[in-house]
């Protein structure tokens, strides 16, 4: 097949084909899809949440090939993600299951850009490890990147930048798990590049709050595709997979 799949940071209408992304403070209900759509003429233009995509993608030709229930977390920016379940996604009343960046892990934590407070994000999210490093001395320059540097070269405020992330991200990988059921979580993002920094601490607070007995053999991996797993998911979008979307058929513009 022949189309475009877009995938587009949430919140998504994919009934609209619009989406009010909450890092690009200028989309409000803009309507991508049709955009999209009259600008490539005569193809099938689909739209999804770019965690969506990248979770697909994965359990497609990634990391979680083959495997039916799978979470994969975007910790980039924002932090993000999506559901698979019996091989397919997950999109739920509105097209945006799977916003794990949401789950609140510090009721009195930093306002997030969802306007609520606490999420994942706030305490995991790229920009808010550096938040809180240089709040506490880190003058670093860059972003995550640079900090992880630091970290790896020993810098105190920095390691423990990392390990308050990963912790507050295998507690909350372990709250969704427990209900949702999976096989495996799959990472991407550039933030995850930061590896056992983030990992190590983030299988620490899984191994402490995830202990019902089906909860003890979660794998937790980085994707393997990279950068590319969301497009490789939003061009999954289009495959013969169609009716999975099948609640979201609108969002197809043909
Ligand atoms: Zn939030």
């Amino acid at each position: 097949m022949c189309g475009v799949g877009i995938g587009c940071g949430g919140p998504i209408d994919p009934a609209a084909g619009t989406v009010t992304p909450v890092n690009i403070a200028d989309w409000v209900g803009f309507p991508l899809r049709d955009r999209v759509a009259g600008s490539v003429g005569g193809v099938p233009v689909a739209l999804a949440n770019d965690g969506v995509c990248m979770t697909l993608g994965e359990q497609r030709h990634g990391a979680g090939r083959g495997v039916a229930q799978l979470l994969g977390v975007v910790v980039s920016t924002g932090v993000g993600g999506g559901l698979v379940a019996g091989g397919r996604p997950v999109l739920g009343r509105s097209g945006n299951a799977g916003h794990v960046g949401h789950v609140v892990v510090e009721p009195d934590g930093a306002v997030c850009s969802c306007g609520g407070r606490g999420c994942l994000e706030t305490v995991a999210s790229g920009p808010h490890l550096v938040r809180w490093a240089r709040e506490r001395g880190w003058n670093g320059d860059g972003g995550a990147r640079a900090l992880a540097e630091s970290a790896r070269a020993g810098d105190v405020v920095a390691r423990r930048a990392f390990r308050r992330g990963g912790l507050a991200l295998g507690r909350a990988l372990a709250s969704v798990a427990a209900v949702c059921d999976v096989d495996l979580v799959v990472l991407g993002g550039g933030v995850v590049a930061a590896g056992e920094l983030l990992l190590g601490p983030a299988r620490e607070a899984l191994a402490e709050h995830a202990r019902l007995g089906y909860l003890r053999d979660l794998r937790v991996v980085p994707g393997s595709l990279g950068a590319v797993a969301g497009l490789v998911g939003a061009a999954a979008l289009l495959d013969g997979d169609a009716a999975t979307l099948a609640g979201h058929r609108t969002s197809y513009c043909r």
